[in-house]
């Protein structure tokens, strides 16, 4: 392998796929400097380093240029999401910054703090918001105050209007936050399913920013409490809505809009190898050459128009297998900032149609 790289690899940005005697891809990598890179596995000191182990096994390198650095970075990850290699562990970039808080399915979801989809596509995104850490503070918190669930997800639930077949054995929550007014309690059938999921959507409203819905219907809930001189619930529900109402402005605070990466890109290439690069909401959605012809400038033109006239979701969800991308793409501008002055927004009222 070392001399196929000596032979054949030059350096400049490119991807890399080492593979296995059987054909299994089992680590893809990128680098600004292709041979560079691939030569300094041989040199390997350490034989229980991961550039060592993936040698080991190795009995194939293969390797294709890329026109800059940004399109290495794109093309890696989108090779590692089509093939899985098993070398390959999650993304790990600015895991410290950004991070999505994911709504699981199921007829209890739960609220995580995620810095990657992974290989699971169920469930909602919603992001991404800055700084992992106190975003996931604040989901504890929110937690709380809205009475979700945080137990593992295997966690058996059974909900109040839920219709048992047998008469159910006594059951005891899994944990005191039940007991003090923390969690609804979906374990024990403290809450019907329709309390429940009315929770989780104030969540995703908060999530979304879009929605004052669901606080006001635990505002009328408050005032029914009173109306009935339950004070003390009245009270607890008043402490809530007061939290809510503090959480709604921290999760505005740390949202990162999505919005503003959308853009036409342009990437000086290597040897003359430019591009242009379609980017809405934070996704690489077409990469051209560079126009430098009318009858090219003209069909990207009509490329941007028809990407960025699609019907563009309102809701600050994600798509799963979005959330990567996004994540590596907004990092990619928050390092290197200076490369928003290649970006050129899409107006698409000066330009459609
Ligand atoms: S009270 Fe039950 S549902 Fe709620 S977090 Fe604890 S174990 Fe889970």
């Amino acid at each position: 392998m070392r001399d196929t790289v000596r032979a054949g690899a030059a350096d400049r940005p490119g991807v890399y796929r080492m593979m296995s005697p059987g054909g299994e891809v089992i680590y893809v990598g990128k680098s600004k400097r292709v041979r560079s890179r691939l030569l300094s596995y041989f040199r390997g000191a350490y034989p229980e380093h991961k550039g060592a182990r993936i040698l080991r096994e190795a009995d194939r390198i293969a390797w294709d240029y890329t026109p800059s650095e940004f399109d290495a970075l794109v093309q890696e990850l989108r090779l590692i999401k089509q093939y899985r290699p098993r070398f390959n562990v999650a993304l790990k970039r600015d895991a410290h910054n950004y991070a999505f808080i994911k709504v699981t399915r199921g007829p209890a979801p739960k609220l995580l703090v995620v810095r990657s989809a992974g290989s699971d596509d169920g469930g909602a995104y919603y992001g991404p918001f800055l700084g992992a850490m106190r975003v996931g503070e604040a989901l504890r918190e929110l937690n709380d105050a809205l009475g979700l669930r945080d137990c593992a997800l295997d966690t058996p639930v059974r909900f109040s209007d839920q219709v048992e077949i047998f008469t159910p054995p006594p059951r005891t929550p899994g944990c005191i936050r039940h007991e003090i007014h923390k969690c609804l309690g979906p374990c024990i059938g403290a809450c019907s399913e329709h309390q429940y999921a009315g929770r989780v959507a104030l969540a995703r409203a908060f999530f979304e920013g879009t929605n004052d819905g669901p606080l006001a219907s635990l505002t009328t809930e408050m005032q029914q409490a009173s109306d009935r001189l339950e004070y003390e619930r009245a009270a607890r529900l008043r402490d809530k809505i007061q939290r809510l109402e503090m959480l709604r402005e921290q999760f505005g605070r740390l949202r990162f809009a999505v919005e503003t990466l959308s853009f036409l890109y342009t990437v000086s290439g290597y040897d003359g190898e430019d591009r242009v690069y379609v980017i809405r909401r934070g996704c690489v959605r077409a990469i051209c050459a560079s126009p430098r012809t009318p009858v090219e400038q003209d069909a990207l033109h009509d490329l941007a128009t028809s990407i960025f006239a699609e019907p563009g979701r309102t809701a600050t969800s994600v798509p799963a297998h979005e959330v990567d991308e996004l994540m590596l793409v907004s990092s990619w501008f928050r390092r290197h900032p200076h490369e928003l002055h290649h970006a050129r927004t899409w107006d698409l009222a000066a330009n459609g149609n």
